[in-house]
């Protein structure tokens, strides 16, 4: 998907020291444009905070009856220097990109699109989807891969039981002793996990790595905090054992990965490391450059997205959490 935010600001993004506990991160409601606009809650970026692990970027939306927000119908538009994981919990997008990548999105089968140096690519929800409901995150590609050559990879994540009452989806890394064949440039942890009323687990976790669990329905304890739907608890790196307890019947992602050292800059659909460097990328895209390459394939009238205005004067850089 495309940021659809009218005026998007520029968010400077770091490392921050950390916290005991859980933080509760809350959404904000954040509408994607055009006259139906869909809402999407986004929990990352957030004011207290930029990453979990290299995940730098959390949208989750609906379940969004098509009849009120019109569908999903996003032109070609550009991406540059990380990977986007789409998610669906019900209904089906439809994906072209400009390096020849066409799929249709279902529900339990994830999509990594590496963007690297740039990609172009349209979403647009089937004829046959009533709902939508999913997440879309994004993944900050390190330095040394931020120019990556485009690709899509697709997997189709096989419903696995981790305890009783316990059954997960593995996106991306390993969970439970089953490993996703889909590969990222960074130790990451991607899972839909699915709790019975009254599951109780132990999730055995890397301490050098730190976990968040993103709620879509129910309600669940982690590591002691309560969080209802569309929160995001984080936990930083150290414990070895994180618990996750469900009173009502309850569906999450666990999020985590090592804890990203580099600053970044992230506007609209971009991640650079500086200013200027997104002010070139979006130069790029509004002169056509082959950098984003073409999408063949979108059934729409838009050729392409224009790139938002960027904001004027100078940018204050974002605390990832305030008093650091
Ligand atoms: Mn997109």
């Amino acid at each position: 998907m495309s940021n659809g935010e009218r005026e998007p600001s520029e968010v400077r993004c770091g490392p921050a020291a950390p916290a005991r506990g859980v933080q509760v991160l809350d959404p904000r409601d954040v509408p994607l444009g055009g006259p139906r606009a869909m809402h999407v809650r986004r929990t990352l970026p957030h004011r207290e905070r930029s990453f979990v692990g290299a995940w730098c970027f959390v949208d989750h939306y609906g379940p969004d009856p098509i009849t009120t927000t019109g569908g999903m119908d996003v032109p070609p538009h550009p991406h540059a220097g990380l990977q986007t994981v789409t998610w669906l919990f019900a209904g089906e997008v439809e994906h072209h990109d400009s390096g020849g990548g066409h799929v249709v999105v279902r529900p339990g089968e994830v999509n990594l699109m590496t963007a690297g140096h740039g990609i172009a690519h349209s979403e647009v929800s089937t004829a046959g989807t009533a709902t939508l409901h999913g997440v879309q995150l994004w993944v900050v590609l390190p330095e040394a891969d931020r120019d990556l050559p485009r690709e899509l990879q697709h997997h189709a994540a096989p419903p696995v039981a981790l305890a009783d009452g316990v059954r997960a989806r593995v996106l991306v890394g390993e969970l439970g002793g089953h490993r996703s064949p889909v590969r990222t440039r960074t130790p990451l942890l991607g899972a839909e996990l699915e709790l019975e009323a009254g599951a109780a687990w132990t999730v055995p976790v890397d301490p050098a790595h730190e976990h968040a669990v993103l709620v879509d329905a129910g309600t669940v304890r982690w590591h002691g905090a309560a969080l209802g739907p569309g929160q995001l608890g984080v936990v930083d790196a150290g414990p070895a054992e994180l618990r996750l307890e469900a009173d009502v019947a309850a569906r999450v992602l666990l999020l985590g990965g090592e804890p990203y050292p580099e600053q970044i800059v992230m506007w609209w659909n971009f991640i650079g490391r500086d200013h200027d460097e997104v002010v070139a990328l979006r130069e790029a895209w509004q002169a056509g450059s082959a950098r984003f390459g073409d999408v063949v394939g979108y059934p729409g009238r838009l050729s392409r997205l224009p790139a938002p205005t960027m904001p004027g004067g100078t940018l204050r850089p974002r605390a990832r959490r305030p008093g650091h």
